[in-house]
């Protein structure tokens, strides 16, 4: 399902590049296996969980559940806004299911993880957005897991100052939410957001000391020094950690690659950034939200 500003942008893009063809070298990846990976996917269909890694097709799920990583991904596997990147199904979402909390606490409990990313969808038709759900997932993981830190990957609850006060009644260790592109490009990425709403979100939870983190894709449209802007906006709003990576179309109907960046370029990202003032700039073509999340949690605590 894709609006018309997608549309015209996919024509555009199709209509005036070159035919990519095959990836670079540099975006191979492995084939998922091993016993841990096989393990992961077990515990997930036990547990009747849903992970980011499967449903948004990570070309990192081998590397990432071979060591026993995992992002959870909460409130269901059905999303109510319409990005043209995302391979999250969209529709009517399903009702809430209480229970998750507990199932994904137990999860964290089982794979034992010293640093654990909560995502979902967005839930715009719920009162909160669905922050109450977090809220608990985050309580019920500090019970069992104490020393275990969580980071959570939010949707922007449409900017609802009352869902971030739910969140912080039990914070998080890291406060995530990615602005995916620069502004430019919103119409067609992520139509249903807003630029400025998600940047106030970030120095919202800022401003309450919580440990801060963005991410972006490249390869999307965006020219570099409209990243380099952004950069200088998420700084500004205090944003500790930076993620950037490869945009990878993940079926026909989403947008197109605009261009495979090189890695010269995402180097030239991490250091600019860590210049502007980043704890941590974690910039290469494969990089993705939680990727080597465990490792930013160690830098900035
Ligand atoms: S990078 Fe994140 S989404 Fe991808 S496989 Fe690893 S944990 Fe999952």
């Amino acid at each position: 399902m894709i609006n018309q500003f997608q549309k015209a942008y996919k024509e555009k893009v199709e209509k005036e590049k070159i035919p990519l063809g095959k990836r670079p070298d540099w975006l191979k990846v492995k084939l998922p296996s091993g016993s841990n990976y096989s393990d992961v996917k077990d515990l997930m269909r036990k547990q009747k969980l849903h992970t980011v890694c499967e449903e948004a097709k990570c070309p990192n799920i081998a590397e990432c559940w071979n060591h026993r990583t995992a992002t959870f991904m909460i409130l269901g596997d059905t999303c109510t806004r319409s990005c043209g990147f995302c391979n999250v199904k969209l529709g009517l979402p399903n009702e809430l299911d209480l229970e998750e909390p507990k199932r994904v606490a137990e999860s964290v409990q089982e794979l034992n993880l010293r640093h654990v990313v909560i995502t979902s969808v967005n839930r715009d038709e719920l009162e909160d957005g669905g922050a109450s759900i977090f809220s608990e997932t985050i309580k019920l993981i500090r019970g069992k897991m104490p020393q275990t830190t969580i980071e959570i990957l939010i949707p922007d609850f449409k900017g609802s100052e009352d869902a971030f006060g739910v969140i912080m009644q039990n914070p998080p260790d890291i406060l995530n939410h990615n602005l995916e592109t620069v502004p430019r490009l919103y119409s067609v990425v992520r139509p249903q957001a807003k630029y400025e709403r998600s940047l106030n979100l970030i120095n919202w939870f800022k401003q309450r000391n919580l440990k801060t983190k963005s991410g972006i894709m490249v390869g999307i449209g965006e020219k570099p020094e409209e990243v380099l802007n952004l950069m200088k906006d998420l700084v500004n709003s205090g944003c500790d950690i930076l993620t950037i990576g490869q945009y990878l179309q993940p079926t026909k109907v989403h947008l197109p690659v605009d261009r495979f960046v090189p890695p010269e370029e995402f180097k030239m990202y991490k250091e600019k950034g860590l210049k502007m003032g980043f704890k941590v700039v974690e910039s290469s073509p494969l990089v993705r939200s939680s990727y080597h999340a465990d490792e930013h949690a160690r830098a900035v605590f």
